[in-house]
């Protein structure tokens, strides 16, 4: 993962008069050969390749011997600014445009790592502790910024060294490893979804689809539209009343999602659902009329994406799973649970008297716990 710190840079006069020199010399650079592309082109109808400019470079340096008098990393850097420049160009944006001194006010320089009888060395290097850069051509300059870090972990990729309004800054690039942190799964709770009720979980909580229904209101609203004559303000009025109405209904279901999913993921480090074929859902169940208020798939979604940010784990089991019909005490499986009116049965095996979706939710939690097992040895 690539992250920029951006330091305030304070060179002394010499350090300053050094950056100012490389902005002008990567100045210069970009518009001569940016002007020499265009003849280049006109004549030829060709015309050369960052790399191939950059092997003019040290025959330049007779005619405008101030050139060597910089990092010429930067001047590399800069002839590859000028081919993004028109690859942008390739791509439908406008011609690349010759920079004046507000245009470019910045350079590049990469880091160099070489070893030298086995010790690393680094052209570029941060010394946070005493505040402190190590560039090409500038050797340390003081620097400021990150009071609370004293070390920045990664390997450095290149600094870009920029001048605003008098003031000097440097953004340095680092890659850093990202570390996972050790995953301990305390607390597991497997999920039953449903219509009423949004969540069954296997602590035994029901979790309501708590939505206000704002049916009627939206049915008398629909009405009136109906009755509205065409063009009058108020048929105008009337849709912007239903427009605000569907805004509010959406709005308290992303409310509840959050906070649904905010509380399983703060409460539980693995979680685990059915692999739900919602839409299927939808058209087959029998309540089907409050299932437009039901926003399963997008609990989900957000279930996912939350899980992935914190460091917690969704597993999602076979939606062919019976996770109704089989009792989760003794593993019996009673086909009549099929009936889905049937809200609490006793197993006809172990007598253990069952509430329909608890009894799914824990099936659901033990099949996901057998997942991740296997996933352990695998
Ligand atoms: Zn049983």
């Amino acid at each position: 993962m690539l992250k920029a710190y951006v330091f305030r840079l304070y060179p002394d006069n010499n350090q300053k008069q050094r950056i100012n020199q490389t902005i002008e010399n990567s100045r210069f650079i970009y518009n001569y050969f940016l002007n020499n592309k265009i003849k280049e082109y006109k004549e030829t109808k060709k015309s050369k390749t960052a790399y191939d400019q950059i092997k003019l470079i040290p025959s330049l340096t007779i005619e405008y011997p101030w050139l060597k008098e910089c990092d010429s990393c930067a001047l590399r850097n800069s002839l590859f600014n000028l081919e993004d420049a028109y690859k942008r160009f390739y791509n439908g944006n406008g011609y690349p445009k010759f920079k004046n001194k507000d245009k470019y006010n910045s350079y590049k320089t990469n880091n160099n790592i070489s070893t030298y009888k086995g010790k690393e060395y680094n052209s570029i290097k941060l010394d946070l502790e005493n505040k402190l850069i190590t560039l090409p051509k500038l050797k340390e300059v003081k620097i400021r910024g990150y009071r609370n870090k004293n070390k920045i972990i990664g390997i450095i990729k290149s600094a870009t060294i920029k001048k605003e309004a008098n003031k000097y800054y440097v953004s340095v690039l680092i890659e850093e490893e990202l570390i996972k942190p050790i995953f301990i799964p305390n607390n597991i709770i497997g999920l039953d979804l449903g219509i009423k009720d949004l969540v069954i979980t296997s602590n035994h909580e029901k979790i309501e689809n708590k939505v206000k229904n704002y049916n009627k209101r939206l049915k008398g609203l629909q009405k009136a539209l109906a009755r509205a004559k065409v063009g009058s303000k108020n048929r105008y009025k009337l849709k912007l009343k239903i427009q605000r109405l569907y805004q509010k209904i959406r709005n308290a279901r992303k409310h509840l999602i959050h906070n649904i999913t905010n509380k399983l993921i703060k409460e539980n480090d693995i979680i685990i659902t059915e692999n739900l074929d919602v839409k299927n859902m939808y058209q087959n169940h029998h309540i089907a009329k409050s299932l437009t208020n039901t926003p399963l798939g997008e609990l989900i979604r957000i279930l996912k994406y939350k899980c992935n940010w914190q460091n917690k784990k969704l597993i999602q089991i076979n939606r062919y799973y019976p996770s109704s019909q089989i009792c989760s005490r003794c593993g019996y499986k009673n086909e009549k649970v099929k009936d889905l009116s049937l809200r609490k049965w006793e197993c006809p095996e172990c007598h253990t008297a069952h509430d329909r979706d608890y009894n799914a939710s824990e099936n659901i939690l033990f099949e996901g716990i057998k997942l991740y097992m296997e996933e352990l040895q695998a």
